[in-house]
């Protein structure tokens, strides 16, 4: 595996506090980098209120795209939470994400089901194929 980008871990702990809070809905966000590094995490409205999917309206993510655009970052991807279920991209994650966030795009999953240990894995969603990815926690 190679490392797909950084991130430190205020911003990983910033998406658990966030799937913690919404679980047992799947809570959901994106990702903006300046050079390969995450410089902020920002929280979407997951509008399915799912505990086993998620959306974002595309007109949301255009405002989101948009702020991170103004900020002179780039979007580098998403999160999500699993509440039930291991962070590995479900049928519907692939189905969802595989036609529109291809590589370079990072989909981080937050796993929540066990709400006492949160699992962390970042993953590619190419085409139809889930393949995880490594990420590097930087100060
Ligand atoms: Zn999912």
């Amino acid at each position: 595996m190679a490392i797909a980008i950084r991130l430190s871990q205020a911003h990983i702990d910033a998406m658990i506090q966030h799937a913690l809070e919404d679980a047992p809905i799947e809570a959901c966000g994106l990702l903006a980098t300046k050079d390969g590094a995450v410089v902020e995490v920002r929280r979407a409205r997951n509008r399915e209120a799912s505990p086993y999917r998620f959306s974002i309206d595309p007109l949301e993510t255009r405002k989101h795209e948009q702020a991170i655009d103004d900020s002179g970052a780039e979007l580098a991807g998403f999160y999500h939470s699993h509440t039930g279920s291991p962070p590995i991209p479900s049928p519907t994650d692939i189905r969802m994400m595989g036609p529109f966030f291809g590589p370079p795009f990072v989909h981080f999953i937050i796993g929540v089901a066990d709400l006492e240990n949160p699992e962390v894995r970042a993953w590619y969603i190419d085409g139809p194929e889930r393949i995880e990815q490594e990420f590097e926690v930087i100060p």
